[in-house]
């Protein structure tokens, strides 16, 4: 059977039943069997109904007589019945469920799963479970008592119960093959499925899911090994040649020497210009490691080979930012620079121009410019997209490098992004000062105010607010609360200007306040924590960063970064009701690296890139921690693929619309 069929391939679930499935997102047969629970209640523990004691939770196997409805004195109906075995008998009690009277008929075999208590000062059984026996059960095993129960991830009328029914039956005739065509050293896939969904004990567990997880990873990384070879295959009709001498001369005119790091980037990112595939390089850098002069480096050979470059920021200001910088750094030569702002469309007018500047919505329009040579991504974190984004450009292909301050750990590199090539600055330019971090509980606030009042007052500070993470769009919300803490310390630091900027605002506005504050004209900045990514102002010094436990370590870390890159020392302020251990690591570790894998740790895959539109899939089974199986998964992926054709099951389940573990969310 083909497993990515729909689950309404299944008997008894129908249309409505799937349209509730996908909240779970659970798409296809595959889905449903990769649906695993949560946790397991032990329900094994069988007992007789004489010696069933008030206080228990037991599971009782016997008859029940016939069920009756009665009405308390408050009106309120419930529903008695009498409940024997070989060693005598019990009272049941449901409350309010009338059905039951016409669902168990008189002397039905039943198991029942519930608490023991008084009723009517006599002992009952409250509101069980029950699980009818009878000849047509499915192999007549009972799967909701007497056992370990699967308690699986709900939604509103999909019950673990019902789950359980529908993947019990799913796994009793299914012809379960083995997906893998090689023997991993693991459980058989079927054994695995068997044992994750209904266990026999508690230790069967782990091996099962080991597999599960295994399986899982290898389809993640077959798929990027896909995509990697799909990306590869698209015609390029440019190789760049690079002239060396002009190199050498970019090198020459800058205002500093480059690190020995951006040194090796800029190499690698030359023998990918000059490859005749199109490129796809990740370029990871902590904050302020200098990543824009190695993007204009590959920029300036698209230009020597007579092609523009797209350069695109996630944010208008940014934008603004790298177009200064851009113009600046290239000044010495004949480059004609661009800015697109707002929703112009950019077409053949726009043919002058060696590099265009815009946000990543240039690309997301049609972009009709014949000769775009090279995409370069700022801080985009689905990184997937941006390679179809790509694609939507007509004709030739381009190279694509895109570039983020977001420390990616190793394993999930690993897993994720193996159709990429991985760039690392790991070093930061001489003579940064680390910043000098605190975590400031409520009650130092009025004292950490007058702190920064005295720092500002000494003419050399500059203050960046930022208020609390609210959602990861800016929404109105976040707005409003960034303009009820502008209100707020216009009153406290009355003696400084103050400026706000939020997404809202106009984009002529935006660029005023920035200047302003980029002038020292502003001394503080109030700011949502949308706007802050990649901005860059020297002059700087102060983080005070609002609530800050709503935020992710790799968050913070990006916040941080916005100071410290003067030569003046830098503070990070992390105001907080909650001074947990794991903010106090802020004031441990400088390294975006070191975070970003505590918080991995911690708090899981979505913190690192925010939240909702981080683009990692939620590993169903495996965890982005296992680095063993990641690696052994890995290695598998590498010697499957050329042969992939020749295991259509395998093959069957890497179409990426069609199974949920391997979609983005
Ligand atoms: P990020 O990697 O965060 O994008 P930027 O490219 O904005 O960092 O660079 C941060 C700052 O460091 C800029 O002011 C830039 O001019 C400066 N810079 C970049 N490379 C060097 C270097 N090799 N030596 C000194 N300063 C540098
Ligand atoms: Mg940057």
């Amino acid at each position: 059977m083909d497993l990515t069929l729909p689950v309404t391939r299944l008997p008894g679930i129908g249309e409505s039943s799937a349209s509730r499935l996908k909240k779970l997102r659970i798409h296809s047969i595959f889905d449903l069997l990769y649906h695993l629970p949560f946790r397991y209640e032990d329900r094994s523990r069988i007992v007789a109904a004489s010696s069933a004691q008030a206080g228990e939770t037991v599971t009782l196997i016997g008859r029940l007589d016939t069920v009756k409805n009665a009405y308390t004195r408050h009106g309120k109906i419930l529903q008695k019945s009498v409940f024997s075995d070989a060693s005598g008998s019990l009272q049941v009690i449901w409350f309010n469920q009338p059905f039951l009277s016409r669902t168990i008929r008189k002397s039905s075999p039943v198991a029942l799963y519930g608490k023991v208590d008084f009723f009517d000062r006599k002992p009952a059984l409250i509101s069980p479970e029950y699980e009818l026996i009878n000849e047509g059960n499915v192999g007549s095993k009972l799967i909701h008592t007497a056992r370990l129960i699967p308690v699986y991830p709900e939604t509103a009328g999909v019950s673990s119960k019902w789950l359980r029914s529908k993947i019990f039956r799913l796994l009793s005739f299914l012809d379960i093959p083995e997906i893998l065509p090689f023997d991993p050293g693991m459980l058989k896939w079927k054994e695995a499925l068997w044992s994750a969904h209904f266990p026999a004990s508690y230790s069967d567990v782990p091996p099962a899911r080991n597999r599960l997880a295994f399986d899982e990873l290898l389809l993640l990384q077959l798929l990027a090994l896909l995509r990697r070879d799909s990306w590869r295959r698209t015609p390029l009709t440019h190789k760049f040649r690079v002239n060396n001498n002009l190199l050498d001369r970019f090198i020459t005119y800058l205002p500093y020497t480059l690190t020995s790091a951006q040194l090796n980037v800029v190499d690698e990112i030359i023998s990918d210009l000059s490859r005749p595939f199109p490129a796809n390089r990740l370029l990871e850098g902590d904050v302020g490691s200098g990543k824009t002069v190695v993007a204009a480096f590959a920029a300036f050979i698209a230009s020597q080979n007579g092609f523009r470059t797209l350069f695109m920021a996630p944010t208008q200001i940014l934008a603004h930012q790298h177009h200064q910088t851009l113009v600046s750094l290239f000044r010495p030569f004949d480059l004609k620079i661009g800015l697109i702002t707002g929703s112009k469309k950019i077409d053949n007018r726009h043919t002058s121009l060696d590099i265009i500047v815009g946000t990543h919505a240039l690309i997301s329009k049609s972009v009709k410019l014949d000769r775009v040579g090279l995409v370069v991504i700022d801080e985009q974190h689905r990184f997937g997209v941006a390679q179809r984004a790509a694609l939507a450009l007509k004709g030739a292909s381009p190279h694509i490098l895109t570039m983020t301050a977001t420390p990616i750990p190793r394993t999930v590199a690993l897993t994720l992004y193996g159709d990429l090539d991985l760039s690392v600055i790991d070093e930061l330019p001489p003579g940064r000062i680390p910043v000098k971090t605190w975590v400031v509980p409520d009650f130092k606030r009025p004292a950490s105010y007058s702190w920064i009042a005295s720092q500002l007052a000494s003419g050399q500070s500059q203050l960046f607010v930022v208020c609390p993470f609210i959602e990861e769009s800016e929404t109105l919300t976040s707005v409003r609360a960034a303009t009820v803490e502008f209100d707020r310390l216009k009153l406290v630091f009355p003696e400084f200007p103050t400026g706000l900027l939020h997404g809202r605002l106009k984009s002529g506005e935006k660029e005023k306040v920035m200047e302003k504050f980029r002038a020292g004209e502003y001394r503080i900045l109030v700011t949502t924590p949308v706007v802050e990514v990649g901005l860059d102002i020297p002059a700087a010094n102060i983080m005070l960063v609002e609530a800050a436990d709503r935020f992710g370590l790799a968050q913070l870390h990006q916040l941080r970064g916005r100071v410290g890159r003067g030569d003046i020392q830098s503070y990070c302020l992390l105001f907080t009701d909650k001074p947990t251990s794991r903010l106090k690591a802020m004031e441990q570790y400088n390294s975006g690296l070191k975070l970003a894998e505590l918080d991995l740790k911690l708090r899981g895959p979505g913190e690192l890139y925010g939240t909702a539109q981080h683009g990692l899939p939620d590993l169903k089974v495996a965890d982005y921690g296992d680095l063993e199986l990641i690696e052994k998964s890995r290695n598998c992926a590498r010697n499957l693929l050329p042969r992939l054709g020749e295991y259509p099951l395998l093959r069957s389940l890497l179409k990426e619309d069609k199974i949920a573990l391997i979609q983005p969310n």
